[in-house]
């Protein structure tokens, strides 16, 4: 197994098992009424495969993989396949025909599952009257690798902390320029800099940065905003990092000097549903019992209708994935499940408090993946790592 280091200041990271994910696929095909599946999900071929190109097809059945993609990506596709140690039969085609051709040759006589969501109506007519004619069936699926994804293995955790970790350091490196009266979108920048500068690939989403009446727009984002952050805001900061696929996130909540005394009571409030929250989280815990730890808190505070969204979500190759942590999202929590908890408060005449860790399942309860300290009052912070 190679490891995979990522340019800039990020330690090596441990390998994963890439290879051996696609049979644990196999062996769910049968029940979900197929005999392969087509995987056009790209996100999903980058975890069946290692291939990260933006154009691909990949065909799962029991006589292994094959994964067709274009010119583009000839030799990347076969240093990706290599490096992930699995075994595919790759087909550089230059047309989408000659790529359903591919396809339908390896397909006679077969149940073909399709990725429903991932699949529009005149997509599933082409394929069902030009691509895959009267010898495929074709069955909608749902979500097979998606469950898969669900469960992290150890290289995938270590992902995500190294996001986790590259975002905190980040934040550590440039929380001094609040007291500069920037706008939100410089101090915005800086932090999304930073995490490049540290050698992240990006942010795993548009970095929130709501100060004041912004902070109670949950997903305000900092780019193109003009406010200046003001002494007496109260800052949301949510943003992630992105290491070698896997995302982090993270939500802080600072005050720009001292909070009026509703400010102090939303952050304590906060904070306290917050921990409840991640307190809940446990292999066999009920995601809306989680959701209820935090917003019981909230609510006996006196503002359940100023917490008008769900308390987390799952975290990994993409920023939002299952599960869900909602009221309206019954599921169970089970060991390697990585989630966020994130309760908040808005008042457009107070500002928004909202923090957020993401967390991953074990058998007693979860493990911390985002260490930054949850103290409002960045001078209390400890000092700032240098890297
Ligand atoms: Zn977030
Ligand atoms: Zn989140």
């Amino acid at each position: 197994m190679d490891t995979h280091a990522p340019h800039g200041v990020l330690a090596p990271l441990p390998a994963m098992d890439v290879a051996g994910r696609a049979p644990r696929l196999v062996e769910r095909l049968a029940a979900a009424g197929c005999d392969a599946l087509l995987v056009t999900t790209l996100v999903n071929i980058r975890y069946l495969t290692g291939f990260t190109g933006s154009a691909a097809m990949l065909l799962v059945g029991p006589d292994g993989l094959l994964l067709v993609t274009d010119g583009r990506y000839r030799e990347q596709a076969a240093e990706q396949l290599a490096a992930a140690g699995v075994d595919a039969d790759l087909h550089i085609e230059l047309t989408a025909a000659s790529q359903f051709q591919v396809l339908s040759d390896a397909t006679t006589s077969l149940r073909l599952g399709l990725e429903a969501h991932a699949v529009t109506w005149a997509d599933q007519r082409r394929m069902q009257r030009t691509h895959f004619p009267y010898v495929v069936e074709l069955v909608a699926t749902e979500d097979l690798v998606e469950e898969l994804r669900l469960v992290k293995d150890d290289g995938e955790v270590a992902r995500i902390g190294a996001a986790a970790a590259v975002a905190s350091t980040a934040l550590a490196n440039t929380w001094t320029l609040l007291y500069e009266r920037p706008t939100e979108s410089d101090f915005g920048l800086a932090l999304d800099s930073e995490i490049r500068r540290l050698g992240a690939e990006g942010n795993s989403f548009d970095t929130i940065v709501g100060s004041g009446p912004n902070g109670a727009k949950p997903h305000h984002r900092a780019a193109g905003s003009a406010r200046t952050i003001e002494a007496g805001d109260l800052v949301v900061l949510d943003y992630g990092a992105v290491v070698d696929g896997y995302c982090s996130d993270m939500t802080r909540t600072v005050c720009i000097g001292e909070p009026s005394a509703t400010q102090r009571r939303m952050l304590d409030v906060v904070a306290e549903a917050q921990a409840a929250g991640v307190a809940a989280v446990a292999d066999g815990a009920d995601t809306v019992a989680v959701d209820r730890a935090c917003r019981d808190l909230v609510s006996e505070a006196g503002w359940a209708d100023a917490f008008q969204h769900g308390t987390g979500h799952g975290v990994g190759l993409e920023i939002h994935e299952a599960p869900r942590v909602s009221w309206s999202a019954p599921g169970t929590l089970a060991t390697g499940h990585v989630v966020t908890v994130e309760p908040g408060v808005y008042l457009p005449e107070h500002g928004g408090v909202r923090i957020e860790d993401t967390v991953v399942v074990t058998a007693d309860g979860c493990r911390l993946l985002t260490h930054f300290t949850k103290e409002a009052d960045p001078h209390r912070w400890p000092s700032p790592p240098t890297t």
